[in-house]
């Protein structure tokens, strides 16, 4: 593929990305296998937020937070746990390193693979083809280039809430690798960072509130799915309060103390630490952007779907763009905007974008919620079927979720793909497939899918939308 490729294009291009996250690791590999002379300046760490402190540590902690929460209801599953058993923190911080780091490492070895050139420094505009690089030293050094990409990421946003600065009030870097286990824990903001470290620390013992903003946790995700989670939360000990408004938080004795006006009621709640997840602003700060004359809009480089900016030769992908922050989009925006430089004409298409939770259960989802297609006025129907009757699911003891599949209503195409539970976020990369393809439910009901799996509720969700579904009663 990447001979045939480099066929096509036998002129050589140098192209300049700035960031080595998923977004510009990846454009550098795809960028090297078309034949382009390709340099990467990173200044913290190849792999990025996604790497170092994002995706991966996270999916770390869940994971043992998964299982020591399974080890506690082992006899539901016939083993006898005898003795004490709780989770050695300092083990999982070294086990999250090793982990990030022998992927880290994987990076590099690729980047090498691929003759990238990577340079340590942070970089800045001079001009639109000049870019300078500061180094750790103190030295700096110019180079050049008629192709740059920006893939600079994002960092936690904190809003100006009174007491924001203060030691114990933390954001998601700072909560991957705090000494110990919090006591205590407000969280604010239900969004995804929210509900997935919620989901860690009451596992892990802590105490956990969340205070979000809205009438409701994790705002994108399908209603009814973000109602449900929040349910199992609550029910596992989470006290989460939405349409709360946080007014200020000051040092208390044994951490901090969270003013919270709920209605017109308002409360404190004390924790030794808050974490704050209020979302993520775009990474332009330092870049002298300016000199480039590249656009922002509320902060975010504004792109085409060729991840081209106003400025010819200069290009923007990942969190940067502020479109969809996530790894894969970020990964994708990276090909992109590196097969264009190379002279292909390729678009980004973000109409099958999967997104995932990893709550327990896990969340998934592609394509439209029932919301939207209702505010779209898009004439649909809405296929669903519960993990309760699913054989995969009764087998691993977690029945409370659902698939849920919506078409529109004339010609059966898959429109949005909505799972909730366990292996949701393996199984939504067909959910991602059909939408992609375009398939009707049809397509779907004619592919054999494996037994015993959770992934055969996702063709009978599918059968349920024309209420052919075999293994329930149809309503
Ligand atoms: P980044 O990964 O942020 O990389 C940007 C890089 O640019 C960084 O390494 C930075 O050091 C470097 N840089 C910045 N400025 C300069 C400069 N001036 N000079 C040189 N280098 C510079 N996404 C998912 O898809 N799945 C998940 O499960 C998931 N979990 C997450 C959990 C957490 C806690 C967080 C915070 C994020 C998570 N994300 C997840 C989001 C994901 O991490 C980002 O969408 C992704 O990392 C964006 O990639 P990027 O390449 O655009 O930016
Ligand atoms: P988010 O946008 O997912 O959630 C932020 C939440 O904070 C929202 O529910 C919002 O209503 C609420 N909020 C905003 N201001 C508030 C305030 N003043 N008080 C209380 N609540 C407030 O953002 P996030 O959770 O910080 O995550 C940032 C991004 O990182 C995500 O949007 C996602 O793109 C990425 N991410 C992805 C994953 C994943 O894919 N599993 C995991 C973590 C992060």
């Amino acid at each position: 593929m990447a001979n045939s490729d480099k066929k096509e294009n036998n002129v050589e291009k140098k192209v300049l990305i700035i960031g080595g996250g998923p977004g510009g690791y990846v454009a550098a590999i795809r960028a090297a296998q078309l034949g382009a002379k390709v340099t990467v300046i990173e200044k913290q760490w190849l792999g990025g937020t996604c790497l170092n402190v994002g995706c991966i540590p996270t999916k770390v902690l869940l994971h043992t937070a998964e299982i020591l929460t399974e080890m506690k209801q082992a006899d539901l599953i016939g083993i006898s746990v005898e003795g004490n058993f709780d989770v050695d923190w300092a083990s999982l911080q070294n086990r999250k390193k090793a982990v990030v780091k022998k992927l880290v490492d994987g990076v590099k070895y690729l980047l090498k693979a691929n003759k990238v050139e990577v340079i340590e420094g942070k970089a800045s505009f001079i001009d639109k083809n000049t870019v300078k690089i500061d180094k750790e030293d103190g030295s700096s050094m110019e180079m050049t280039a008629s192709e740059i990409i920006v893939a600079t990421g994002s960092e936690p946003f904190i809003p100006p809430i009174k007491g924001s600065d203060l030691e114990d009030v933390i954001d998601s870097t700072d909560a991957l690798s705090l000494e110990k286990i919090p006591e205590s824990i407000v969280i604010i903001g239900g969004g995804v960072i929210g509900t997935e470290f919620a989901t860690v620390f009451n596992s892990l013992g802590s105490k956990v509130t969340i205070v979000e903003m809205l009438p409701y946790i994790l705002p994108p995700i399908d209603r009814e799915i973000g109602e449900m989670t929040k349910k199992t939360l609550s029910k596992e000990g989470v006290k989460i309060y939405t349409g709360a408004k946080v007014t200020g938080i000051e040092q208390g004795e044994n951490g901090i103390i969270v003013s919270v006006l709920l209605g017109d009621k308002e409360m404190k709640i004390e924790g030794n630490k808050a974490l704050v997840a209020v979302g993520r602003r775009a990474v332009v700060k330092g870049l002298n952007i300016e000199n480039a004359g590249v656009a922002l809009d509320r902060g975010n480089i504004v792109v085409d779907k060729s991840m081209k900016t106003n400025v010819e030769g200069i290009y923007a992908i990942g969190d940067v763009t502020g479109i969809n922050m996530l790894a894969h989009v970020a990964s994708e925006q990276g090909v992109v905007a590196v097969e264009n430089i190379m002279g292909m004409n390729t678009k980004m298409d973000y109409k099958a974008v999967p997104a995932c939770v990893y709550t327990k259960p896990e969340i998934a989802a592609v394509g439209l919620t029932e919301e939207e297609v209702k505010e779209k006025g898009i004439p649909y129907k809405v296929g669903k079927f519960p993990l309760a009757a699913n054989g995969k699911a009764l087998i691993m003891n977690e029945t409370g979720g659902f698939i849920k599949i919506i078409a529109d209503e004339k010609y059966d195409e898959i429109l949005g793909i909505h799972i909730l539970g366990s292996r949701a976020t393996d199984i939504i990369a067909e959910g991602a497939l059909a939408l992609r393809m375009e398939c009707t439910l049809e397509e779907i009901i004619t592919t054999i899918h494996a037994h015993p799996t959770v992934g055969e509720a996702m063709k009978e969700a599918v059968l349920a939308a024309n209420k052919k579904a075999i293994h329930m009663v149809n309503g």
